[in-house]
């Protein structure tokens, strides 16, 4: 086996050596002009892709911080939080943690989040800000924006929108500006296709005027101490340069795809996954309609051993997902995001059925 099998894992995921090549950059100082330009080049390659003029800041740590600088910076009376997975459950606790009141609208895991119970909830008025995960990564859910984001225009224009698209973000297609997400995050390990430790976010600017007026968020995740670094193209902190050289390639090899490309090559992995699934007789865990476009998560209805399975494709050097807390070896994941393009998904999908067939 080789010590390094190839991931199709949820994240991280597979990052190819010339991505690590990029990364080896002799350092700069975070202070001077060429950083500046490193930055204000990432910055508009973000915008880009994500549709949007909302300032980005860069954030050297896990996408978990990120969670915290959404709430800390815009709840004043209460935050609702839609819970249909481990992590959007996750960032419910950091809310209350973070001592807000909280709200949860709970869905079963593999259900989608919809407008309807959305609007219930927020209609009782008890809200200023909504948080929802895009891409549920435990159960390989993706919840459609657009039904939210005209609800939210229609009836309650002054909520604060938080998204995490940690699972999405780069793999999907997301109008930030045009669906008025005031606040949506990532970090770099999962559809980005770079290592993990690094994020980033996109911040509207009602958010960052809302964040002027709310009273001990710390500092490290004051989206004011952003600001002030922001107007000079600088992170408030020394950051992780390696990521940003990283990220730098990686947008040009992105726009070298085409954005259209990029989101057409992951529907097309996702159906092709989604087929080989049902073609083996197992069927899909997400509700219908609610599948992810970067994740597929297979109900293991034929009972494979996934454990045994496991240990062959180790054999073979693949890393496989063997599903998420409560589902493991009831249903199972495989990711098809960032640098997993259709020769890598085919060949593993073939070593997977090598394996099957013993
Ligand atoms: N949100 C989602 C949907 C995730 O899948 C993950 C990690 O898998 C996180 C948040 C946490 O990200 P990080 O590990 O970068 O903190």
């Amino acid at each position: 086996m080789n010590s390094f099998p190839k991931l199709f894992i949820p994240g991280p995921t597979h990052v190819p050596e010339s991505v690590m090549q990029s990364m080896l950059s002799p350092q700069i100082g975070h202070r001077t002009p060429e950083f500046s330009d490193l930055m204000s080049e990432i910055i508009s390659g973000v915008q880009k892709l994500l549709y949007t003029n909302n300032h980005v800041y860069l954030t050297s740590h896990a996408a978990t911080g990120l969670w915290e600088m959404g709430i800390q910076n815009s709840v004043k009376k209460g935050v609702l939080h839609t819970v249909n997975g481990s992590f959007s459950s996750k960032w419910a606790t950091v809310s209350k943690e973070c001592g807000h009141e909280v709200g949860i609208l709970d869905y079963e895991w593999g259900k989608g989040v919809t407008a309807e119970d959305v609007d219930e909830l927020l209609s009782s008025g008890k809200y200023d800000v909504f948080a929802m995960v895009h891409n549920e990564t435990s159960t390989g859910v993706l919840s459609p924006l657009e039904p939210i984001s005209k609800l939210l225009k229609a009836k309650y224009p002054d909520i604060i929108w938080l998204v995490d698209s940690v699972s999405s973000m780069a793999g999907v297609k997301i109008e930030v500006d045009r669906l008025g997400i005031d606040f949506l995050m990532a970090s770099t390990q999962k559809a980005w296709g770079l290592p993990a430790g690094f994020s980033l976010c996109s911040v509207s600017n009602r958010l960052i005027e809302l964040a002027d007026t709310i009273d001990r968020k710390g500092y490290f995740f004051d989206i004011g101490v952003y600001e002030k670094y922001y107007k000079k193209m600088q992170t408030p902190s020394t950051p992780s340069i390696p990521h940003m050289f990283g990220l730098k390639y990686v947008l040009k090899e992105i726009f070298k795809e085409g954005l259209e490309q990029r989101w057409k090559r992951h529907i097309d992995n996702a159906k092709y996954t989604r087929n080989w699934a049902l073609d083996h007789g197992q069927s899909l865990f997400p509700e219908k309609g609610f599948e992810s476009e970067t994740i597929t998560c297979i109900q293991n209805d034929m009972n494979w051993d996934i454990e045994k399975i496991n240990k062959f494709l180790l054999e073979r050097s693949f890393r496989m997902d063997r599903g998420y807390g409560k589902l493991r070896g009831k249903a199972f994941r495989i990711a098809h995001m960032g640098n997993v393009k259709e020769l890598d998904l085919k060949e593993y999908l073939n070593v997977f059925d090598e394996v099957l067939n013993g």
